[in-house]
């Protein structure tokens, strides 16, 4: 059975064929089905977009604040509903699920609350009566999204674009349609007039005609290194603004001085948050050889500890992948590294048999060392519950192996030595460095990476400022400043 996009979830099972599908990652049940939208559907999207931009954009900081405010509320009282929805779509343990939609409200609040103050206005002092810099909104802005976290990474670009008086344009992962339309009813349940916000239910292939429609003017795309070549691509070619959140292969590094209970702990749930699946997840374990043996034991029996299963449980630590792809591709990488001489320190085997775990797309939680540059686990991110750990001299060989991947999101460093300090945030090429602590995102902290992990800026005042027009505003020159200007 298929709906059309604006049409309720349709429940139960439904036949796999064109449009799409949601398909539960714990039991591969299709539970929905959705038509995506024909051109004149997307053409008839867009026009009611430049329509809304024409009159939202002179909407009031205290009109547009009241509505983010009323989505807040939206999201809170929705939580349990909303939360349910991500998890059957793609598998994200329910109170991970529950919270993300709630840290979603606390995003749209900040927004609400600073967005003003953001955006005002700033006197330059020149030779001219009165110079100053004031933001404008750009126009339709296009997000291109990814599944995993299907509402916080949405509501991250909503909180600032929005409230800068842009309108939206959501082309959310394909995996998760029902979590992309609940976002347009929560925006539409908040008040926002028609066409302020509206997803597309479109494929990949799609996101090119759109971007490169005039009426587009920026685009904001969280997802894969692959997904960002293709984007930052073309809008290249249309010289359009474009920020790009990508992958990341991030350090967690660990030093003698560490808390070592603490930095083993906190390395467990770097790894493992979202089922493994997250871009800022540590990714890669290194640690300092005085340490390590104390760490690596710890560490795998932490991991070891966690309970793999059904995501709507409240026991249930780690939820299946995603897709089969993702499983598929997470194993792939795990046997290339066993071929080649990784140890397998825990898991490393697909679920086989007739329990559940092998019904859905689960991977144990698995961790490997003795890693070479040879395996492609050195390079590439690992997109599932899979731990890399490394051993490393003294502070060289950390820095060293940090820095040896094209990823550059974030990172967590481990030691109470100020030097050390300050040497890792000095030559970490990293968009963060988080000091005895879990990198995580915060409304009040720009988000972003360098290299490979893409480029721009999400959050705080460096967030807002993405999509907007700074236009310089000059009244009036003395006569002076005309007779020495040059340009
Ligand atoms: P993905 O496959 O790249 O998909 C992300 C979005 O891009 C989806 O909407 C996808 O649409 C679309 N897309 C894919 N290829 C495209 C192309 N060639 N042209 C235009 N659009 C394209 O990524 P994902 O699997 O959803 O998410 C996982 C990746 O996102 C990981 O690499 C992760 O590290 C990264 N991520 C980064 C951040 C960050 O803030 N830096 C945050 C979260 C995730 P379809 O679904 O229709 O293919």
């Amino acid at each position: 059975m298929t709906t059309t996009q604006n049409q309720a979830v349709s429940q139960g099972s439904a036949q796999q064929g064109a449009g799409m599908h949601s398909v539960n990652p714990a039991t591969g049940e299709t539970f929905a089905s959705y038509d995506t939208l024909s051109p004149e559907q997307i053409e008839e999207r867009l026009s009611r977009a430049v329509v809304a931009f024409e009159s939202y954009r002179l909407s009031s900081f205290e009109q547009r604040a009241a509505w983010m405010t009323r989505a807040a509320e939206v999201l809170e009282a929705r939580a349990q509903e909303l939360g349910e929805l991500a998890t059957r779509e793609m598998g994200k343990t329910l109170a991970a699920a529950v919270a993300e939609v709630k840290k979603c409200a606390s995003g749209c609040r900040y927004y609400a609350q600073n967005a003003e103050k953001f955006l005002a206005d700033e006197g330059v002092v020149t030779e001219a009566e009165r110079a100053y810099v004031t933001y404008q909104p750009l126009g339709v802005v296009l997000a291109v999204m990814p599944w995993n976290f299907p509402y916080w990474q949405v509501f991250r670009f909503i909180g600032p674009a929005i409230m800068a008086g842009n309108v939206g344009l959501l082309k959310h992962a394909s995996n998760v349609p029902g979590c992309a339309l609940a976002i347009e009813s929560v925006m539409t349940e908040a008040g926002f007039p028609q066409g302020v916000f509206q997803t597309l239910l479109v494929g990949s292939k799609g996101v090119e005609a759109i971007l490169k429609d005039d009426r587009v003017r920026a685009v904001s795309l969280t997802g894969s290194e692959g997904a960002g070549r293709s984007v930052a691509g073309t809008a290249g070619a249309a010289i359009k603004p474009a920020v790009m959140e990508l992958g990341g292969s991030d350090p967690f590094i660990v030093m003698p001085s560490a808390d070592l209970e603490l930095s083993i702990k906190t390395a467990v749930t770097a790894r493992t948050i979202n089922n493994g699946q997250s871009c800022i997840a540590a990714k890669r374990f290194i640690v300092h050889a005085d340490i390590y043996d104390r760490f690596v034991d710890g560490f795998v029996a932490g991991l070891a500890a966690l309970k793999l299963g059904d995501p709507m449980l409240e026991d249930t630590d780690i939820g299946p992948l995603a897709t089969p792809a993702i499983r598929d591709e997470v194993h792939g990488l795990v046997q290339d590294a066993v071929q080649k001489g990784a140890k397998v320190l825990l898991g490393g085997q697909v679920p086989a048999g007739q329990s559940q775990l092998a019904q859905g797309n689960y991977y144990p939680v698995t961790a490997l060392s003795e890693l070479t540059p040879e395996m492609e686990v050195y390079g590439e991110e690992v997109f599932g519950p899979v731990a890399l750990i490394f051993r490393v001299a003294d502070i060289e060989g950390a820095v060293k192996v940090a820095n040896a991947t094209r990823f550059g999101l974030a990172s967590s460093v481990w030691t109470t030595d100020k030097a050390e300090q300050a040497r890792f945030v000095r030559d970490i090429e990293a968009g963060s460095v988080f000091v005895n602590s879990m990198v995580a995102s915060d409304p009040r902290l720009p988000f972003g990476g360098v290299k490979a992990s893409g480029f721009g800026r999400e959050l705080s005042r460096h967030g807002i400022h993405e999509f907007v027009n700074t236009k310089t505003v000059s009244i009036g020159a003395a006569p002076d400043a005309h007779k020495s200007k040059t340009e």
